[in-house]
C-alpha cells in the first residue's frame, strides 16, 4: 500500500519512489492529519493555522527550522519573516532559490510569544516530521538551530558541529546531515552571520 496512514517508527513506509503529485497528496494527507489527531492541542489552539512547509517536494535538499513565528503563522508558509528573508539570502548567494528545496520546522503550529516549543511538543511533531522526510526523500537535511538538530544528532552541540556533515539513518534511509546556526540566532548574533553563509556555502559545495 502506497500511503499508510501512521509513520511506521524507524521504517521506510513509502517504498518507491513517488511521482509530484502523489507526493503533494501525501503530504496534505499529514497535514490533514495533523489537525485530526489533534497535535499538540494548546498550541493549535492559539495559532492561526498550521504551517506545514514549503518549496519543492522533489528537493535534494531539506531545511528544518524550529517553529512558525508571528509572520509565518499568518501566511501559512515557514521561514517568511525575518529569519525567513536571511535563509533565501543565503540561498540566492550559492545561487539557490526557495523552490530548489523545501523548508519545514520541527514544530507546525506558532508557539504563543514565539517562546521555545517544549520537548513534549517537538516529540509530539516527530513521527509526522519523519513522515514528511519520508515522502519528500532528500539526499541531505539541514538542520537549523538546536531544536531540529537534537532530533538527529542527540546530544550534539550546534556551536560543535555546526557546517560539518554527518551519515545518518532518518526512517531506515540513508542521509547525509548538515547542522547549521539558525538564521535567527545569526541576526542576534551578528558574527554568526559569516559562519552561517560559509558553513552553508561549504556543505553544498561538498554535497554536490
Ligand atoms: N523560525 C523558524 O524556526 N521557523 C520559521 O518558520 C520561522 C522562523
Amino acid at each position: 500500500m502506497l500511503f499508510l496512514s501512521i509513520y511506521n517508527r524507524g521504517e521506510k513506509v513509502y517504498n518507491r519512489r513517488m511521482n509530484t503529485l502523489e507526493k503533494q497528496v501525501a503530504m496534505q494527507a499529514i497535514a490533514d492529519r495533523i489537525i485530526e489527531q489533534n497535535v499538540t492541542p494548546e498550541l493549535a489552539q492559539q495559532a492561526i493555522q498550521l504551517v506545514i512547509g514549503d518549496g519543492n517536494l522533489d528537493a535534494d535538499i531539506v531545511f528544518i527550522g524550529e517553529a512558525p513565528g508571528k509572520t509565518e503563522d499568518e501566511l501559512g508558509l515557514p521561514f517568511m519573516g525575518a529569519a525567513g528573508k536571511l535563509l533565501n539570502e543565503m540561498l540566492e548567494a550559492n545561487e539557490m532559490i526557495r523552490s530548489d528545496v523545501y523548508i519545514t520546522n520541527v514544530v507546525k503550529y506558532r508557539p504563543p510569544k514565539n517562546r521555545d516549543p517544549s520537548k513534549a511538543e517537538k516529540a509530539e511533531f516527530l513521527p509526522y516530521l519523519l513522515e514528511q522526510i519520508d515522502v519528500i526523500q532528500p539526499k541531505v537535511i539541514m538542520t537549523l538551530g538546536r531544536h531540529s538538530l537534537e532530533h538527529f544528532l542527540p546530544g550534539a552541540v550546534i556551536g560543535d558541529v555546526h557546517g560539518q556533515i554527518f551519515d545518518v539513518t532518518v526512517g531506515g534511509r540513508d542521509l547525509k546531515l548538515a547542522p547549521l546556526y539558525h538564521p535567527s540566532a545569526a541576526m542576534y548574533n551578528g558574527k554568526l552571520r559569516p559562519t552561517l553563509f560559509e558553513d552553508f556555502s561549504r556543505v553544498s559545495l561538498m554535497l554536490k
